[in-house]
């Protein structure tokens, strides 16, 4: 084959028409979630005061290998999809490395990352299930937005709960949710009760994506015809995100390459269990050897420092209980700048594959990731997202361990969006005033002193 192209897309017709779900390939699966009134493992049914059937089913589901994706969720996939995959030549050359490095670039849409491709999966379930409102929570706002795009295409009314750190620091999100018809509300807020009290015990919280789970929980459940959603960490979401490993694959395959190490960011695993999907499927089935690296915030080290224990996926302790690497439920992270990496805990499945030696994590401070995103924007010409650039440090220091050694490895990447609402976060890192967050063994210490006790 002539030369690699520095910009590789798959056709429309090319594009993947069925999701995988990696959990049918595991040799064990993740621990079952359990019902915190009872303790025992929740069944489907229980679900759906919370979940649209469908979708409920699809978390339950660790059996069923490849799932149709609905022609009407492809319709509105097709309208950025399939992302291109890019040969990141200029980086190389800047590292000097001998690696090859690939990124999936999922920027190309209005939210500005991968997460639209699971709330068009939720929306679609939703309206398809004659349902007539969604609330969700989001950190950074890209979810929000991604699920708002979504909603006003099915045209769904949408409550969105945003973690106030956030709200204050990109007021522009909440416009662009509202040009997409959403009420947008800063949370901890006054209109649920589980806000109300967390705001009495923390008045000046700042909020966190925890918080947020509960508050918009609290209404979906409360609301006639309402149901909950959720980015990111759910089985469900991580089997839809599958699309961008699937497509990674496909066009890899078509280059005549196939990844050495898979990079990418982790807030609650979403896009980085949908890229490795199919990579981690050839490992679990003995076909490749890969390797697989999760990056984190030191600030929000949940794979790194977390502990693999039953835990609340919320701060308000209302959700189910999950196995799961995490930092506590009443863990609070700094106000870093990676809004979409501040969560507690892990995806389930990740956690699993994690805790049995199938992938590794690293963690980063803030300052160096953006050091990365910096040197990468000026060479690639992509103004990547702060969690984003979690990734592009990690395959930049992957890069750089081969040029120690000389191995002419490929590496691919996660690019999951760009970082235009993140200017703020840019000009404290080239004012010099971002500051690099790591919480001590004793802060930890009070969110796992928190975990609820399951034997
Ligand atoms: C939300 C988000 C993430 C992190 O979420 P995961 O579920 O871990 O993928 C990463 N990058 C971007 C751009 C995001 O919006």
């Amino acid at each position: 084959m002539s030369k690699i192209p520095y910009r590789f897309y798959l056709t429309e017709d090319q594009m993947p028409t069925q999701w995988y779900n990696l959990r049918a390939d595991m040799k064990e699966q993740p621990a079952p979630v359990l019902n915190p009134a009872t303790l025992k493992p929740l069944t489907e049914e229980e679900l759906y005061p919370i979940f649209c059937k469908e979708l409920a089913h699809q978390e339950m589901d660790s059996e069923t290998r490849y799932v149709d994706i609905p022609e009407e969720i492809l319709e509105m996939y097709r309208i950025y999809r399939p992302s291109p995959l890019i040969r990141a030549y200029n980086l190389e050359k800047e590292l000097g490395t001998p690696a090859k490095i690939y990124y999936k670039f999922e920027g190309n849409n209005t939210s500005g990352s991968h997460k639209l491709n699971s709330a068009i999966a939720q929306a679609y379930y939703a309206k398809k299930q004659g349902l007539t409102s969604l609330t969700t929570e989001t950190g950074a706002g890209q979810w929000g937005t991604a699920l708002s795009e979504a909603c006003a295409y099915f045209n769904l009314p949408l409550t969105v709960y945003m973690v106030k750190c956030s709200y204050l620091q990109k007021p522009y999100r909440k416009a662009v949710m509202q040009t997409f018809n959403a009420n947008v509300v800063p949370s901890p807020s006054d209109t649920t009760e589980v806000g109300r009290k967390i705001l009495a015990d923390n008045p000046d919280t700042t909020g966190s994506l925890g918080c947020a789970i509960s508050e918009a929980v609290e209404k979906a459940v409360t609301t006639e015809g309402c149901r909950y959603v959720l980015g990111s960490v759910l089985n469900q979401v991580l089997l839809h995100q599958s699309i961008i490993g699937l497509e990674a694959e496909k066009a890899m395959e078509l280059l005549g390459e196939y990844p050495d190490v898979v990079v990418g960011c982790a807030g609650g695993g979403s896009n980085l269990g949908g890229l490795i999907a199919p990579f981690m499927r050839d490992k679990i089935t003995g076909k490749k050897d890969v390797r697989i690296v999760a990056v984190e915030p030191a600030s929000c080290p949940s794979f790194t420092r977390g502990k693999y224990a039953y835990d609340f996926c919320d701060t308000g302790k209302v959700t189910p209980m999950a196995k799961m690497y995490t930092l506590g439920s009443s863990f609070i992270p700094s106000a870093n700048h990676a809004g979409g990496l501040r969560y507690h805990g892990m995806s389930p499945i990740l956690s699993k594959l994690y805790h049995d030696g199938y992938m590794e994590a690293v963690a980063y401070e803030q300052t160096k990731v953006f050091e990365a995103a910096t040197l990468f924007a000026r060479v690639e010409t992509i103004l990547p997202a702060p969690e984003s650039s979690h990734a592009i440090k990690g395959a930049i220091d992957e890069a750089l361990k081969c040029k120690e050694t000389g191995e002419a490895k490929t590496i691919l990447f996660g690019l999951t969006g760009t970082g235009y609402f993140d200017m703020t976060a840019y000009s404290a890192y080239h004012d010099g005033t971002m500051t690099d967050y790591i919480p001590t063994d004793e802060d930890l210490k009070k969110g796992f002193d928190n975990l609820p006790v399951v034997e």
